[in-house]
């Protein structure tokens, strides 16, 4: 099973790094148990995969060289597809220059922010105008606190993950429609 599983890991990495997503979710889709699509559907996986690579990294993340980026965007794929452990090997082998947070914040957050436009491309397609902010927790950072439960109209909602989170784990704040 285990070197079942190393092929498949191999074949998706050249997949991402290719840029051939839907193969890659193809390849993954024996094996992925994905919080973001429980039901293991390829097309769901590829359409984040797809704003993962098509849309710049969040600003909370910083200066990121662009070979790095890339590595990043592969590193978010495999997490995405399922494979936490490959993302993590992947990353700590490729990218030599640290990122300002740990890898796997980093990782987790730019899936977040994938997730965060997906959701607002939802909200747009489906008429909704407005959002609440929320998530934060007990160890959330002031910064995630001041905007938590706040609600923006869509256009001056902040970036999330938000720029000015400090919190350890990174930002988790996200949004819920709000419909009135
Ligand atoms: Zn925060």
């Amino acid at each position: 099973m285990s070197i079942e599983i190393d092929i498949a890991v191999a074949k998706v990495v050249a997949a991402l790094e290719q840029q051939r997503l839907n193969d890659a979710a193809r390849e993954a889709l024996p094996f992925s148990k994905t919080m973001f699509s429980p039901d293991a559907s390829s097309g769901l996986n590829s359409h984040l995969l797809t704003v993962v690579f098509a849309h710049k990294l969040p600003t909370i993340l910083g200066s990121i060289r662009q070979e790095d980026a890339q590595w990043l965007r592969v590193a978010a794929g495999l997490h995405i597809l399922g494979f936490d452990k490959a993302s993590r090997r992947y990353l700590s082998e490729k990218v030599h220059t640290p990122f300002r947070h740990a890898n796997d914040v980093t990782v987790r957050m730019t899936v977040f922010a994938a997730n965060h436009q997906r959701r607002l491309q939802q909200f747009r397609e489906t008429d909704v105008k407005k959002a609440r902010v929320r998530g934060i927790t007990e160890n959330s950072c002031a910064s995630c606190r001041a905007i938590n439960g706040r609600v923006y109209d869509l256009r001056s909602l902040p970036m999330l993950p938000y720029e000015k989170c400090s919190c350890d784990m990174g930002c988790r704040c996200t949004v819920a429609a709000v419909l009135d």
